[in-house]
């Protein structure tokens, strides 16, 4: 079934005309030749029975006379008759009473006697009837008769319809030939205008009508797809062109953006390392007469003074000294933004560190009735190597907070050795207070420069909103980086962990 998919259309034409025309001759052959075949035999029959009705009749006195030789001799009247081959007398109890055969080659027996009827045998017919006299059954008669002279002809008929048949069958492929063109060729015509569309994407081609049958309504949806592809294609390319023009013009936009964002971004940049460099200029500049203030107020400090000038040079003091630390702050920040800042690597005992840097505290923690504790690891190693006065100014910023933000309860340095691994100690700095702690939203925010919690903490504790953003920094130039967990109204406590090189000696 697949080879035939794949034939020609012609082909396939030809082909199912020719199958459709010989299984019809087929049939009408065999048709006739079975109708042949048939009335044959029954003619046969008809004569056959004609002389059984003769052969009856002078059989009837014999039979009643019990005269076997007269009854041979009617029998043998059958001899003119070429076809019948035996014939036998009965009598009326179905005894053989004569018997005569044509050759020898017919059955030496005869045949045993049978209702009254036309019996069909392989190549014979055979008549069994009755013998009456005066309406009595006296005894009864066969006759043989051979078919095959009947079965010749019909098979002669037979070769004769085949040859009918292939006749017919040469013409039917001759005509069918021809006559296919006239479905095949407009189906092949457009299929050819399909491939030449196909292959060289013209679709200005168009297939030619031959008809108006299904194949002509083909033709014509085909073309005007043809044509609705071809519209189609002349709005893509004047689209496409359109498309071309319009990303070149984008992207020479994009482009001058790009020169002009870059050029921008050229001139924040050099605008931010000029505002570090001014912000770190001045600051420096304002230390050296904010010094000079400080150590000469100091110095007035030590001489006799009346009361009220001593109380005025108190505060000149106090505010010359927070002005410099804002100072520090703010230099320390512009060095860290410009990232200008260097750590020192030195030995220093930490626990003696951080028990001088407790004690500078328990004054301002006394005076806000503060209680003021710290919890040192007693295994930390006594000498570790790091950047002592970094960490101070940390733990400072956190300590300085905590006392800040704490009205009542204590405020705790606690130092946790971690572990020591290949000769460092992971330490945990932790500072911690029962103040007014820092809502969850507010966590991140205080870590980035110039941020308060909550824009009343400038109004009632003072500050600049920078110490975190450097604590932050420096811890995370450590090598660390502080986590807080606080929550309003619950204490503050902030953590952070360092490696510190164990000094060898220690
Ligand atoms: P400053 O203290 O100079 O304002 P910081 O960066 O040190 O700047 O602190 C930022 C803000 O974080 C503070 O203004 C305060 O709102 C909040 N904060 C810091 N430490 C604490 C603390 N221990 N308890 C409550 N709030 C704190």
């Amino acid at each position: 079934m697949n080879a035939i998919k794949d034939l020609s259309i012609r082909r396939k034409l030809t082909l199912v005309t020719v199958f459709v025309s010989t299984l019809a001759l087929l049939a009408a052959c065999g048709a006739f030749t079975a109708y042949e075949l048939l009335s044959s035999r029954s003619d046969t029959a008809g004569r056959v029975a004609s002389i059984a009705e003769v052969i009856a009749a002078n059989s009837a006195a014999p039979l009643a006379f019990g005269d076997r030789n007269a009854g041979l001799e009617t029998l043998a009247a059958l001899r003119g008759q070429e076809e019948i081959t035996a014939a036998c007398l009965y009598t009326k109890d179905g005894q053989v009473f004569a018997w005569h055969r044509r050759n020898t080659t017919v059955a030496a027996t005869p045949p045993p006697p049978r209702p009254p009827g036309v019996y069909f045998g392989s190549g014979t017919v055979a008549i069994h009837r009755d013998v009456h006299l005066d309406k009595d059954r006296i005894g009864s008669l066969s006759i043989e008769a051979d078919l095959s002279k009947t079965y010749e002809r019909v098979q002669r008929y037979a070769g004769l319809a085949l040859l009918v048949l292939a006749g017919s069958l040469v013409l039917a492929v001759f005509l069918s030939a021809r006559l296919q063109r006239v479905i095949s060729e407009p189906v092949l015509a457009l299929e050819r205008v399909a491939r030449h569309v196909s292959l060289e994407k013209d679709y200005s081609v168009r297939a030619v009508k031959h008809g108006n049958d299904e194949v002509g309504s083909l033709i014509d949806t085909f073309n005007e797809m043809l044509g609705q592809i071809q519209i189609g294609k002349q709005e893509l390319e004047r689209h496409r062109d359109h498309l071309e023009e319009t990303v070149a013009a984008r992207t020479a936009e994009l482009t001058r953006t790009n020169v002009d964002l870059m050029a921008a971004r050229d001139k924040a940049e050099e605008g931010a390392r000029l505002k570090s460099e001014f912000l770190a200029n001045m600051s420096h500049e304002i230390r050296t007469p904010m010094n000079g203030v400080v150590g000469m107020t100091l110095l007035a400090l030590d001489t006799d003074l009346p009361p009220d000038a001593r109380e005025y040079l108190e505060t000149v003091n106090a505010s010359a000294e927070n002005l410099l630390t804002v100072i520090n702050d703010i230099l320390d920040f512009s060095k860290i933004d410009a990232g200008k800042l260097t750590l020192e690597c030195i030995e220093f005992p930490l626990p003696a560190t951080l028990d001088r840097l407790v004690k500078t505290f328990a004054l301002m923690a006394h005076k806000k009735g503060l209680e003021l504790v710290y919890d040192m690891d007693s295994e930390i190693p006594p000498v570790v190597t790091g950047d002592p006065m970094r960490l101070r100014q940390v733990l400072t910023n956190l300590i300085g907070n905590a006392i800040k933000f704490t009205g009542s309860g204590e405020v705790m340095l606690a130092a946790r050795l971690l572990s020591i691994e290949d000769g460092c100690a992971t330490v945990e700095f932790s500072v911690s207070d029962t103040g007014i702690g820092i809502p969850e939203v507010n966590h991140r925010r205080i870590f980035e420069s110039f941020s308060q919690a909550d824009g009343s903490t400038t109004r009632q504790y003072g500050g600049t909103g920078l110490g975190l953003a450097i604590a932050g920094n420096l811890v995370s130039l450590m090598g660390g980086s502080i986590r807080l967990e606080s929550a309003p109204g619950q204490g503050s406590t902030f953590h952070f962990a360092l490696r510190l090189p164990v000094a060898p000696d220690a």
